[in-house]
């Protein structure tokens, strides 16, 4: 499989088409961004972490019956992908508080919540992610009823399958983001990437944050914890 154009270039990826109509081809960077940009740098072998510990992520989805976009790992950096159109929302769910919730609602970070909290943002970085609801979503036309409550129960159902292995493996799923994407048939399917950029880790015993917080936050060691992420998958 070879990339051919081009199509976009984004905060850590590039996105190129291939002679198939139906695959792209995604290519991870190392460079890192946050709080919508405003924040820049470069973690040294993101790329690699977040390519491989996805593709791992959606390998074990798969095998649970949840569609992805996941088609072959090409390279250390580079997957073959289904071609999809982003639904332009991005899922959040959280099982502790953390980050903008712990702020929003005044909660210490670690509370854990009596049941898993959904959230939705608009993808829009000119209006910076604003968070939407069920209203919103369905005004703006941004899903259907039908796809909604598809996300929805996709995203609850990986939530359980990803906090039973992250479990097994010491590591306490905080809270992560995920996007959806609409096959040229018209299916829902898992895209985008699952990776310390888009999850929040916290080690079992000690509570040590192993992802891009450490970056957000100018903590240190934040190779170091991508690294160790790699360790608990066996990667
Ligand atoms: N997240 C993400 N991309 C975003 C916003 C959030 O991947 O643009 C992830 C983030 O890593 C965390 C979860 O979604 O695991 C919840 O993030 P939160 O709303 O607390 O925002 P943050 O504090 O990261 O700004």
């Amino acid at each position: 499989m070879q990339k051919k154009e081009l199509l976009y270039e984004g905060k850590a990826k590039k996105v190129y088409n291939t002679e198939d109509p139906g695959v792209y081809i995604v290519s991870y960077k190392d460079d890192a961004t946050a709080f919508n940009g405003l924040k820049k740098g470069t973690i040294v072998g993101k790329g690699v972490v977040n390519n491989q510990m996805s593709n791992f992520m959606f390998r074990l989805l798969e095998k649970q019956g949840i569609p992805t976009h996941f088609v072959e790992e090409l390279s250390e950096r580079e997957t073959a992908v289904k071609r999809v159109t982003i639904v332009p929302l991005e899922v959040i769910v959280r099982n502790k508080a953390a980050g903008s919730l712990s702020k929003r609602l005044g909660l210490e970070e670690g509370t854990a919540m009596r049941c898993p909290v959904l959230e939705f943002s608009y993808k829009n970085d000119d209006l910076g992610d604003p968070m939407v609801n069920d209203y919103h979503i369905l005004a703006m036309g941004l899903a259907t009823r039908e796809e909604l409550d598809q996300i929805a129960a996709m995203s609850l159902k990986i939530n359980q399958l990803m906090v039973e292995f992250f479990k097994s493996v010491k590591v306490d799923l905080i809270d992560f983001k995920l996007e959806f994407g609409k096959t040229l048939e018209g299916d829902i399917i898992l895209a985008d990437e699952i990776s310390p950029d888009t999850c929040r880790f916290w080690d079992a015993d000690t509570g040590e944050k192993l992802d891009k917080d450490r970056f957000r936050r100018d903590m240190g060691g934040v190779e170091e914890a991508y690294a160790e992420m790699m360790k608990r998958l066996g990667l």
